[in-house]
Parts: C-alpha cells; sequence; structure tokens
C-alpha cells in the first residue's frame, strides 16, 4: 500500500511513502514518516495500491485510527485551495498535537449527512448573548454544540457559562489547555462522551457529529483570522462546515462585519435583531483646531469631573499616533483620489503613499482644504493623556492601561476591584474594564484615517462597543475631528443599519469586499534584486491572467535594497480558483532559491 502524506510545510505537494504490510492505514489518519533527517508527524491524504519500492516507508502511527473522518479531510483540503496555502500548514494548526506514542483512538464521527438546508443566523442587539444562550439550551437536547469564540479569555468565559447553563461537562479546544488535554477533549467529543466543545481557530474541525449547532462568537473580531495557517476568516470555515453538513450556525456581533451584514441583506443569513436597548447618551465633541494643545476639551473635563463626583468610574481612551496626514485646523485628510483610502504620511522622506495602488506624492505644506500650515499625523499618547488627568482631578486615583503596563497585574487588580477611578487606557482596556459611567474618546481620529478600506468598519466596531460596556444611565464622549462621520453619527444614534448603507455604498462605488475579493502577494528573497525580479516575473504572470485588477508591486519597507515585494490584487468571488494555475509553478519553485511566496487571500488588515 502507498500512501500520500502531507506536512507542516509551506510545500503545495503531499510526500508518498511504503505502507510495512502489518500496518494498515486509511486516509485521514496520522502518521510518523521520514522526511530529511527526521522522522515527522504527518496527515495521510489518500491511500492507493501498489508496491513502488522505491519509495521510503512509513515510520509507524501517530494514533491507531483516522482523527478526521473523509467529510472533514474534505473540508481541509477546501480550506487550503480557498486560502492558496499548504494543505499540511493548514491541516496542522487545526489539529490537536499528537501524542508521544500511538495510542488508542475510536472512529471518527461518520460521514456528515446532509438533511434539511438551514440559512445561518445573525444575532445582532445588545442582549444577542442572552438570546444565543436560550437557543442553545434547547438544542443542546438534540443535538451537539460548538461554539468557537475570537480569543482564548472569551473561550474560557464560555466554557463556564455553557457548563452551568446545560448541567454538563464542555470540552476546551483552544491553547489556553495543554495540548495532551486537547487530544483527550478531542477524543471525548469523537467518542460522544462530551456534546459540547468551545474553543478559538484550533477548534474549527471539532469532531462534534453532524447536524450540530455551531456558534462563532464576535464574528467581526479580525482575531478570527491572525497571522499565520490556517489562512482564512473562522467564519468563512464554519459556514462552509455547516453548508457540507447541514448544521445550524450562529453567528453573533455587536456590529456585523461589512460581509455578513451584507449577506443577510441578501436572503443569505436570518438576520436576528430586537429593539434599541438601552443606550448611553452619546455626545460628538468637535475638535477641529483645539485639541492640538491639550488632550480633554472642555465637554470631557466637565463629563469626567461630573461623573467622579457621583462615584462613577470613568475610562479614557487613547489611539496610537497614527501614520495617516491630516489638518489640525479643519481635519482634512490627504486621500489617495483613486482608492480613497487615507495615505501614509513619511517624515523622512516628507511623501504619501497608498497602500494600495502604490501611487505616491510629495507631502503639501499646507491644507488643500483650507490652506492652514497645521498638516501632521496626529494622537497623543496614553502617557501624556495621564498626566493632564492628573493635573486635572489630583485627588482621584488614575491608572495606566496600554501595551507596556499592561504586564503590571496591580493596574489590571485596581480595574477589577474600582480602585482606579480614571483609566487611561488603549483599545484593550475596553474589554478589561467593567461597568465604567463614562468613556472618552479622546482622538479616535487615526482609525477613521487607517490606510485601509475598513477604517469606517473598525472605528464604528469601537464606538458602538464603548456604548454597548457603559453602565446603565452613562455617558460616551466622542472627541473628534470628524463629528459629521457616518460612522461617528450612527453610534451616537444607535443607527446600526444606517452604518451599513453608508459603508455597502462605498466599498460598491470602489470595488472593496464584500463586491470584490483582495488577495495580498508577499514575495521574499535573500538576495539583492531576487524578490524584485521573482514579482516582476509573477506580476506578468497575474496581468495575463486578464479580468483582474493587478497592483504593481512596490517594496515593503523603505530600504533601496528591499528583500520584500507585495503584490495586492482584486477579483471576483473566484479568485482563488483563478489564482491557482498561475501561483502553482511559483510556488513549486521556492526550492531553487529565488525567493519565497507568501499569499494572503480576503486580508483583515492592509495597514
Ligand atoms: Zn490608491
Ligand atoms: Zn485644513
Amino acid at each position: 500500500m502507498i500512501v500520500d502524506v502531507v506536512f507542516d510545510l509551506p510545500v503545495p505537494h503531499p510526500f508518498s511513502y511504503r505502507v510495512p504490510s502489518q500496518l494498515r492505514v486509511t486516509p485521514g489518519q496520522r502518521v510518523r514518516a521520514p522526511l530529511g533527517t527526521q522522522a515527522r508527524v504527518g496527515l495521510v491524504v489518500a491511500t492507493r495500491e501498489g508496491e513502488e519500492e522505491e519509495l521510503k516507508p512509513i515510520v509507524g502511527l501517530a494514533e491507531s485510527g483516522p482523527i478526521l473522518s473523509p467529510s472533514q479531510l474534505e473540508l481541509t483540503r477546501w480550506i487550503a485551495g480557498e486560502s492558496l496555502s499548504s494543505w499540511g500548514s493548514s491541516v496542522s494548526a487545526l489539529l490537536p498535537p499528537a501524542p508521544r506514542a500511538a495510542t488508542e483512538t475510536t472512529p471518527p464521527p461518520p460521514h456528515w449527512s446532509r438533511s434539511s438546508e438551514e440559512r445561518p443566523w445573525l444575532l445582532t442587539g445588545g442582549d444577542r448573548e442572552r438570546r444565543l444562550l436560550a437557543r442553545l439550551e434547547k438544542d443542546a437536547e438534540t443535538r451537539g454544540i460548538l461554539v468557537l469564540a475570537p480569543e482564548i479569555d472569551q473561550a474560557a468565559a464560555w466554557a463556564d457559562r455553557l457548563s452551568a447553563a446545560l448541567k454538563g461537562p464542555v470540552a476546551r479546544l483552544d491553547s489556553g489547555v495543554a495540548g495532551r488535554q486537547r487530544w483527550h477533549a478531542w477524543m471525548r467529543l469523537a467518542r460522544g462522551v462530551v456534546r459540547v466543545g468551545v474553543g478559538t481557530r484550533s477548534a474549527l474541525l471539532a469532531p462534534v457529529p453532524a447536524p450540530a449547532t455551531l456558534v462563532v462568537l464576535d464574528e467581526n473580531d479580525p482575531a478570527h483570522k491572525p497571522p499565520g495557517p490556517p489562512r482564512i476568516h473562522s467564519r468563512e470555515v464554519m459556514l462552509e462546515r455547516a453548508k457540507r453538513d447541514t448544521s445550524r450556525l450562529y453567528l453573533t456581533a455587536g456590529t456585523p462585519s461589512v460581509e455578513s451584514w451584507w449577506r443577510s441583506d441578501e436572503g443569505e443569513f436570518h438576520r436576528s435583531e430586537n429593539g434599541p436597548s438601552p443606550w448611553p447618551h452619546v455626545a460628538v465633541v468637535d475638535v477641529r483646531g483645539t485639541l492640538r494643545t491639550h488632550p480633554l476639551s472642555p465637554a470631557l473635563r466637565h463629563a469626567m469631573k461630573e461623573t467622579l463626583s457621583a462615584n462613577g468610574r470613568v475610562l479614557l481612551l487613547v489611539t496610537r499616533i497614527g501614520s495617516a496626514m491630516a489638518c489640525g485646523e479643519c481635519g482634512f485628510v490627504l486621500r489617495c483620489p483613486e482608492c480613497r483610502i487615507a495615505m501614509v504620511f513619511s517624515r523622512a522622506r516628507r511623501e504619501l503613499a497608498c497602500r494600495l495602488c502604490r501611487r505616491t506624492d510629495p507631502a503639501p505644506e499646507t491644507c488643500p482644504h483650507c490652506r492652514g500650515r497645521q498638516l501632521a499625523p496626529l494622537g497623543w499618547g496614553t502617557e501624556r493623556v495621564e498626566q493632564a488627568v492628573r493635573a486635572e482631578v489630583p485627588r482621584y486615583r488614575v491608572a495606566r492601561y496600554d501595551a507596556e503596563s499592561r504586564r503590571g497585574r496591580a493596574i489590571t487588580r485596581a480595574m477589577g476591584e474600582g480602585s482606579a477611578h480614571v483609566v487611561v487606557g488603549t483599545r484593550a482596556a475596553l474589554k478589561a474594564f467593567h461597568g465604567p459611567a463614562l468613556v472618552g474618546f479622546i482622538s479616535p481620529d487615526p482609525i477613521l484615517r487607517l490606510p485601509d478600506f475598513r477604517a469606517g468598519e473598525r472605528a464604528f466596531a469601537l464606538f458602538w462597543a464603548a456604548a454597548e460596556r457603559v453602565a446603565e444611565g452613562g455617558r460616551v464622549v466622542i472627541q473628534t475631528q470628524h463629528p459629521t462621520h457616518y460612522a461617528v453619527r450612527a453610534a451616537a444614534g444607535q443607527e446600526l443599519a444606517s452604518f451599513y448603507k453608508h459603508e455597502l455604498k462605498f466599498r460598491a462605488e470602489l470595488g472593496y469586499p464584500p463586491f470584490r475579493r483582495i488577495c495580498l502577494i508577499t514575495v521574499s528573497g535573500r538576495a539583492d534584486g531576487a524578490a524584485k525580479r521573482l514579482a516582476g516575473d509573477l506580476e506578468r504572470e497575474l496581468q495575463a491572467l486578464g479580468e483582474l485588477t493587478v497592483y504593481p508591486p512596490a517594496p515593503l519597507g523603505r530600504s533601496p535594497k528591499a528583500l520584500r515585494w507585495q503584490i495586492v490584487l482584486k477579483g471576483g468571488d473566484d479568485l482563488p480558483a483563478r489564482l491557482h494555475p498561475a501561483l502553482s509553478p511559483f510556488l513549486a519553485r521556492r526550492r531553487e532559491g529565488r525567493g519565497i511566496i507568501e499569499v494572503e487571500m480576503d486580508p483583515v488588515d492592509l495597514a
């Protein structure tokens, strides 16, 4: 018998081995096989009869039976094809580590069967999690459940929540638990001993028998597509899984991704909204021309003092200094005339560059809109805001929460126990700090000006999350140079649909997702000029495909000897299938040492 095995390697093809006659191997099973100088764990993707003496034999079995059923294996092949990445790397990222010695497994769940199809549900609104829990309690009577959270902390919290609500054991399949325990959790689900699984991306293939109920929590969270394999959004995998095995799928989000909102507009998803939930008073403060001297506007100072004297706690959110250039007087942002996303300002070169089409322009001296001379990146760091707050309210305890201080347990404790009156923090503080009576955005404008077409969506999600988290009767103050931006207005007025209407119009006009798909191709080379030449060859090949928008390759980083070049592409729904034949010769050629090609379909971050 001969087996084709894929490994955690960035190569597009499987490797073939002989199977010693005393061993039985089936597709979906993990084996140890020689690769280079050592034996590595790989997954068998196909078997065939034959005796090819020149092939090396496999060394042994990693587990006594398959860890993936034929339909799960087929789903992993789809993931690799859809993300234009290695089958082996994609699947390795989705399986629990193999035990050291071959261990008894039980057969994976039987072939997924198709029953009636059900459209996925998109749950929005303030009490979405309560509604979800009620549905899960009902579903748990007849089906298995798999809940996917964007981050480990949320997975842990949901595991506790579900175990309490469903009065039963829950298997955790995220990297917050040790590899060995994850393997056992996987096997308990496969055997049907436990019927509820919770995890992060590493739980995407968890063997909950179909038809199941699948959940993607906060489907709009970029953490559902972190860097590295599998290079695909968790939501897309769950949609495909639910479609293949006719499972029920719930997606939840305070502010759904634009892609999901659009699909629900198109009737692909059921949208379950509820009426307006309690909404705080949201004050939008116009700080054009005033924020350069002091981070707190009179309105925010006043709101802060009022909140503190009523024993409320205050959270002030700071955005790291942006790279876009804007006018300090009128708020005008220098955007690419073609792509309409903010251009990136390079101080050293006094130059503006578009991250998408690669256009560069010299930075102007005066504002093209008001002729003011205050053009610069704008923003306040947490330290300076903290100082200003201490000076303003010296009798209150002020704590800082950002990337540097987050490791300090003391601050997290101060936030948890409520001993800090005011916390000055970056975006992450919003998740950590419960029940503030006032959230103040010092200068969220760098988010609105991200050199990314998702800038509006990101800013809107942040404003909305703040409003949802403010204690009842509390308020939100947004200091901005863009008081009339639709993301600001929609968040202030609790008008979810109005945001998407504007955003979808913009995306349709400029050909951004969900109307077209984007692909980023990064070429790295070791030698001078090698990456550039390879990127040039690749570009010609891609141009020849036709019907795609291929932007010219551009260096990543500003060094003249750039070793990394990037090509941005836009195309239709079939973009991966169109690109595959053009890319595979380049991906296979990596061993010739010309350079390495990395492909990122549907990137969540351009900036
Ligand atoms: Zn552009
Ligand atoms: Zn201006």
